[in-house]
């Protein structure tokens, strides 16, 4: 298997490049040139492996430039129990008849972006030997809260790696601050910018670009690499929770070998909903994908006029991972709609950097609406959906989730759909406690967080993961505090440079 660039379909690279390069000099996203297919007794047999042996059955398939050992290796580091709180790694819960909630954040910082980032670094440093770069991974991360911890957790102490995260002072919860500052491990580093999110990412971009730093590096034997999610490493582990589960449901008799199922997807970078159209492809039975967003909407417009436009108001929400304007994987799902058309491509998202907007052509329109249903809700009604499934159902779930309960809901009325249906949850509820409890109770708390975490636990009869329990005995490890001009010197210093 190879990999192609969306703005260039001659660019042909393995597996272990892709993964190493993160993007494609030409700014487009790495593509395998074809999505493998899976017969249903393969899919079947799924059902039979653990967690583990499930994702390298897919990435078997994927990374054909890997050896058995070498993806074993980096299954077996990454799935776990060691990692993750259950030993089913993606537990599924049943909401109500037909209906069930993909649980994927039972892993170490309590939200669905685990699912890759404690496989990534495995990967990365697994390609690295492979193409014989034999050269210390420095991983710069800048982040507005998930992403960053998650990558930290990915990466501690894992061998032939550093990381060092950089976030907004006054730009994380109270909540996501503790988690960073408190980050165990000996190759990490965390540190807090008088600036915003754009300031960390954009000294984050300026530090990754610039070659006399990079030359610097090169003499130390290290080299920069990206935790994005535009990585395809980051990419095809998704993938495999909606074969496991499409497997897991057969295997429990709640679906027939072969039945369609809907899959809900709360969308913010458009890579979680993406990793499932491949699983459709490859050949799980997918009858609508359904694509949920908050107020932040413009992948709803998107999908029901093929009009993409940034240019809006950007609105900052409870479920804050949501909160985006460019959904950068949409990319890859227009390059295989189109036939891999890399010229459009390149047409359209120059336009999308020029211009902030573009539209597609009527029959990519149609191949949309064909897979995708759109809805997307504010905040007033994502919190009276915890509301109301916690009293109906006694299920508590995120804001992020509630998010995509709601636009079924919708999906529902709208057309009548009884299909079975599987939800990803994305997040923890104990991780945006304030929010989800203020739902649940039906008005706001005035307890610190920790106590509302108590309290979510009294009410919810849900176990607090031991992750979030845990910190407020932890020690704080990391407070330095620095300007916007000082962050290349800090990076430099911090590497013993
Ligand atoms: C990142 C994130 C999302 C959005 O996922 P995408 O792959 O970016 O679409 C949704 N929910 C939570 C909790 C997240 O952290």
């Amino acid at each position: 298997m190879f990999y192609n660039s969306t703005r260039n379909s001659t660019v042909k690279v393995s597996s272990a490049e892709a993964i190493t390069q993160g993007i494609s000099t030409d700014g487009g996203l790495f593509v395998p040139e074809s999505i493998p297919e899976l017969s249903l007794d393969e899919i079947k047999a799924v059902g039979d492996m653990n967690y583990a042996d499930r994702a390298a059955f897919i990435f078997s398939k994927y990374l054909t430039d890997f050896t058995d050992a070498e993806i074993h290796y980096c299954t077996d580091n990454a799935y776990s129990t060691k990692n993750f709180e259950t030993e089913s790694i993606a537990e599924i819960a049943h909401l109500f008849d037909g209906t069930y909630m993909l649980e994927l954040w039972h892993g170490p910082t309590c939200a669905f972006k685990d699912m890759a980032l404690q496989i990534l670094p495995y990967f990365l440093t697994t390609s690295a030997k492979k193409i014989n770069l034999d050269k210390k991974i420095v991983i710069l991360v800048a982040t507005s809260g998930d992403t960053g911890k998650a990558a930290l957790e990915g990466f501690r102490d894992v061998e032939g790696t550093s990381i060092l995260v950089f976030y907004p002072e006054d730009g994380v919860s109270p909540m996501q601050k503790r988690q960073m500052k408190t980050q165990e491990g000996s190759n990490v580093g965390v540190c807090a910018l008088k600036g915003n999110f754009d300031d960390c990412q954009n000294g984050v971009k300026a530090i990754f670009t610039d070659s006399d730093v990079k030359k610097q590096l090169d003499d130390k034997g290290m080299m920069f690499s990206s935790a994005n999610s535009i990585n395809w490493g980051r990419l095809v582990p998704q993938i495999v929770y909606y074969v496991s589960s499409y497997a897991e449901l057969v295997k429990d008799g709640e679906i027939t070998a072969g039945e369609k199922i809907n899959i809900v997807v709360p969308t913010g970078n458009f890579g979680n909903i993406l990793a499932a159209y491949y699983a459709k492809h490859m050949g799980v039975p997918v009858n609508k994908l359904i694509c949920a967003s908050n107020i932040n909407n413009v992948l709803t417009d998107f999908i029901n006029t093929g009009v993409y436009d940034r240019n809006r108001k950007f609105y900052a929400t409870v479920s804050p991972s949501m909160d985006i304007l460019i959904s950068s994987n949409l990319e890859r799902l227009l390059y295989l709609l189109t036939g891999k058309n890399d010229i459009l491509i390149k047409e359209w998202f120059g336009k999308l950097s020029t211009e902030g907007k573009y539209e597609v052509s009527d029959d990519i329109k149609a191949k949309i609406k064909e897979e995708f249903f759109a809805g997307c809700c504010d905040d007033v009604q994502t919190k009276q959906t915890i509301h109301e499934i916690y009293e109906k159902y006694s299920y508590t779930c995120d804001t992020h989730t509630a998010v995509a309960v709601k636009v079924y809901q919708d999906y529902k009325n709208a057309t009548g759909d009884n299909t079975k249906t599987i939800i990803a949850s994305t997040a923890s509820p104990y991780k945006f406690s304030a929010a989800v409890l203020e739902a649940v109770q039906n008005e706001k708390s005035d307890l610190d967080e920790y106590d509302m975490i108590d309290k979510l636990a009294e009410l919810s009869n849900m176990p607090v993961p031991s992750a979030l329990a845990d910190l407020r005995n932890k020690p704080e490890r990391f407070n330095d505090v620095i300007e916007k001009a000082e962050q290349k010197k800090y990076v430099l210093e911090t590497l013993g440079i």
